[in-house]
């Protein structure tokens, strides 16, 4: 079985665009499960943009699997899930994997087929791997500018060096 490090990404990209349905189909993924907090929009940003409901749509197309799971609660994560209609899971608490297992289950998919995508180490990232899926870390699109959040991004730095220097091992082994 494949081994993971409990807080460092399995992979890194600009923003959620860059994880298009070549990739997950070059990867085997046939379900991916989103954090929407700074990963697919906004603090601000309630529903979702074409933008973002077109690249939803080309995922649906290729027939990709999709879910929510949000630590926020429902009243955002139901409003922009509304027009999408996703499987959803608001409150989810991550590390903890609950929420994450709840979307398997509904996704019906062994779990080496799906992948999480979030923006946060310590929640989304502990919650996937603990949840024995593959995590892909996406650059926050706009942190809230308090202390938690600047310390927060402080702390998740040496997985972030972690994860670049297997990076630059692995692509020197091939
Ligand atoms: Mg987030």
């Amino acid at each position: 079985m494949k081994k993971r490090k409990l807080l460092v990404p399995d992979g890194m990209y600009q923003d959620i665009y860059e994880i298009n349905t070549l990739l997950l189909s070059s990867l085997g993924k046939e379900g991916v499960i989103f954090d929407i907090d700074n990963t697919v929009a906004p603090y601000e940003i309630l529903r979702p943009t074409k933008e973002m409901k077109d690249y939803f749509e080309s995922l649906v197309n290729a027939g990709i699997k999709i879910a929510f799971v949000s630590n926020n609660k429902n009243d955002r994560a139901g409003i922009f899930n509304e027009e999408l209609g996703f499987f959803c899971v608001p409150d989810a608490s991550k590390p903890s994997p609950k929420g994450i297992n709840r979307c398997i289950r509904h996704m019906g998919l062994e779990r080496d087929k799906i992948l999480l995508v979030g923006d946060q180490i310590f929640t989304d990232c502990i919650a996937a791997h603990r949840a024995k899926l593959d995590f892909f870390m996406v650059k926050p699109i706009k942190d809230k500018n308090t202390l938690f959040f600047k310390a927060k991004r402080f702390l998740e730095r040496p997985f972030i060096s972690i994860y670049r220097r297997l990076k630059v091992k692995n692509e020197s082994r091939t």
